[in-house]
C-alpha cells in the first residue's frame, strides 16, 4: 500500500504548513487546500483516504463542506476530522451532526493531530466488518454476541448489546440522544429520548461488573461518548 493522502483545507497558511510538515513527516502524503471550492476539486480530483477541514474558511465554511460532503454518496464515507477554535460542546455536537468523524480543537500540538488522524484512519478502514470489537478491558464479539471484560463474562439485554455494539464501532465520539435514537433504534421508531437513558443506565449497570462503567461518560448538556480513556 502507498503512502496514506491527506488534505489539508485551511485558509491561514502558517497554521497549514505547520500540519502539513507534521504530517509529512510522519508519512503521509500530503495535499493542501486554502478554500471549500478548491477542496472539492481536489476530492473530485484524487480522492484523498481522510480530510482535515478548518471550520472556518473564506468562501463556504468547513461546516458547509463537510456537509455537502457528506450528502453525496460518492464521498459519504472519506474520513473527516474539524479543526476549529470554537471549544463549546454545542458547537461540537453541530460539527459531528454536519457529519464530521472526529473533532480537534486549536491549539493542538501536532502529536495530538497525529494520534487523531492515525486513530481515525484505523477506524474507518473496515473495522465495521470486524468480528471481535475492543475497547480498553472490553471485548465485544458480533459472531457469538457475548461481552466480556478480561476473563469475566458480562450479560447485557438486547437492546444494551445493540447499544454497545454501535458505542464501541464509534469510540471517543460524542454522541446527542437524538443521534443515538437514529443509529441504533433506527428513524422510523417512536421512542422518547430519555428511554436513552434508561438503556444507558441499565449498560453502565451491566458493565460494573467488568469495571467498565465508566466507559460510559456523560457529556454534559450534549449527550454520551464511549471511551477507555479518562476525560477531564
Ligand atoms: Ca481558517
Amino acid at each position: 500500500m502507498g503512502a496514506r493522502q491527506i488534505l489539508i483545507v485551511e485558509d491561514e497558511r502558517p497554521i497549514r504548513e505547520m500540519i502539513a510538515f507534521g504530517l509529512r513527516r510522519a508519512g503521509f502524503e500530503v495535499r493542501e487546500a486554502e478554500d471549500s471550492r478548491t477542496a472539492r476539486n481536489a476530492v473530485a480530483d484524487q480522492r484523498p483516504d481522510l480530510l482535515l477541514v478548518d471550520w472556518m474558511l473564506p468562501d463556504i465554511s468547513g461546516l458547509e463542506l463537510t456537509r455537502a460532503l457528506k450528502r453525496d454518496a460518492a464521498t459519504r464515507d472519506l474520513p473527516i476530522i474539524m479543526l476549529t477554535a470554537r471549544v463549546e460542546e454545542a458547537d461540537k455536537v453541530a460539527g459531528l451532526d454536519g457529519g464530521a468523524d472526529d473533532y480537534i480543537t486549536k491549539p493542538f500540538s501536532p502529536r495530538e493531530l497525529l494520534a487523531r488522524v492515525n486513530a481515525l484512519l484505523r477506524r474507518s478502514s473496515g473495522s465495521d466488518d470486524a468480528e471481535i470489537l475492543q475497547c480498553g478491558k472490553l471485548a465485544l464479539d458480533r459472531g457469538s454476541h457475548r461481552v466480556s471484560a478480561g476473563d469475566d463474562a458480562i450479560t447485557v439485554g438486547p437492546t444494551e448489546y445493540r447499544m454497545l455494539e454501535f458505542f464501541m464501532l464509534h469510540q471517543d465520539r460524542v454522541y446527542s440522544r437524538e443521534q443515538l435514537l437514529d443509529r441504533i433504534w433506527g428513524g422510523n421508531v417512536y421512542v422518547e429520548e430519555r428511554t436513552i437513558d434508561v438503556h444507558i443506565r441499565r449498560l453502565r449497570k451491566a458493565l460494573e461488573s467488568g469495571g467498565c462503567d465508566q466507559y460510559v461518560q456523560t457529556v454534559r448538556g450534549a449527550g454520551y461518548r464511549f471511551s477507555a480513556q479518562e476525560t477531564g
